[in-house]
């Protein structure tokens, strides 16, 4: 077996602390409901709705989905609107998207299951290799090292590794690492096991290093430095984004929405949505008038009402969310839009956005 290069820990002592993890996670582990099957499926999903989101967040959604599309054939013969619809609130709708287009191939290419093969799993739409690594190795047992940024984290702290954890050469040692590292017998097990620690008990803040199983093993304990390890990254700047909204109401109680286009970095892209624009603060009633008028062919007579502000963020941006709602005697039809009961858009995939300016109307 080669060295654990970025650790450091003498070759005999290696198996100890393999074991010594692995106990402590059959002792420790939390019941979460995607660690009660081996459904490559269902695994599959969790990793995905785990992608940035907080595994409480998650498990509502997880059993949600599940009870709508059981199994990859449901799924893949869903429409996406529904498949968003079962999504919205989660965020990162990009995830939703391409899980869906997965669920296709894998109906038209692989017989409806999951593939077992590593390069047929990366080919999936939305699959990198630490969510390739992660299904095969928990769902097949297969041997495949899951690195991720809880796993960075703990290796960066044993190996008291300082600089950027995602620096490509320093990444490429940390997959090394990781690969040397995995239990060949138990794969799935170890990889949710360093996993874990990283989530429970090597934490971003305040590690609990007292309660750790492999703390004799760990560098960054020794020198005191654990608490200062991963070096921070710079952080993208944020932007603070105003954008106007337009609550259009009939006397019926019916509403516009219209759906967005655009790629992944477009805001709520391919969600129902208000009209809406971004727009300078002290000027949003002039420029949502100016943007129904010209871009979307509504001229209103009637006033603007100003409704509650809210806040919303998306990655980068800081969207300070500015609602009108305006009266009007019948709704315009537009392509692309559709008209829907102010009251029942949450049936509709629509973004947390538009859910908080519906709110503001109640
Ligand atoms: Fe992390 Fe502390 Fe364990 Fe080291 S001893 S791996 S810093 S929890």
């Amino acid at each position: 077996m080669p060295p654990v290069n970025l650790l450091a820990i003498p070759e005999p002592e290696i198996k100890v602390f393999r074991r010594r993890l692995l106990f402590w996670f059959a002792g420790n582990k939390r019941d979460i409901p995607w660690r009660r099957t081996r459904d490559a499926y269902r695994i599959w999903l969790s990793e995905i709705m785990l992608q940035q989101t907080r595994v409480a967040a998650v498990i509502p959604y997880y059993e949600r989905f599940l009870e709508k599309f059981p199994t990859v054939q449901t799924l893949s013969r869903a429409k996406m609107e529904t498949v968003l619809s079962r999504w919205a609130g989660l965020g990162y709708y990009s995830r939703a998207r391409n899980l869906h287009r997965a669920a296709k191939v894998i109906v038209a290419k692989h017989d409806g299951r999951f593939p077992r093969d590593y390069e047929d799993t990366l080919a999936l739409p939305g699959i990198g290799r630490y969510t390739a690594a992660a299904v095969l190795s928990i769902a097949y047992g297969q041997p495949f090292a899951a690195l991720d940024g809880n796993v960075a984290r703990v290796i960066s702290r044993l190996g008291a590794v300082r600089g950027d954890l995602r620096a490509p050469a320093l990444w490429r040692k940390l997959e090394t690492t990781t690969e040397d590292l995995l239990d060949q017998r138990a794969p799935g097990d170890w990889n949710q096991a360093m996993m874990e620690l990283g989530a429970t008990i090597c934490t971003p803040k305040s590690p609990r290093c007292e309660e750790c199983p492999v703390a004799g093993w760990c560098r960054a304990r020794k020198l005191g430095i654990a608490g200062e390890l991963p070096a921070t990254r710079k952080k993208r700047s944020t932007v603070d984004v105003t954008l106007a909204a337009a609550v259009l109401l009939d006397p019926r109680g019916r509403t516009l929405l219209i759906r967005q286009p655009g790629g992944d970095g477009a805001l709520f892209s391919n969600l129902w949505q208000f009209p809406a624009v971004e727009t300078t603060g002290g000027e949003s009633a002039a420029g949502l008038a100016d943007h129904l008028s010209e871009k979307l062919g509504i001229t209103l007579n009637g006033n603007f009402t100003p409704l509650e502000t809210a806040r919303h963020s998306v990655t980068f941006r800081n969207i300070r969310l500015v609602p009108f709602l305006i009266r009007v005697a019948r709704l315009p039809r537009l392509a692309g839009s559709r008209v829907v009961e102010l009251s029942r858009i949450e049936t509709l995939p629509i973004s947390n956005a538009t859910r908080k300016i519906a709110n503001s109307t109640v």
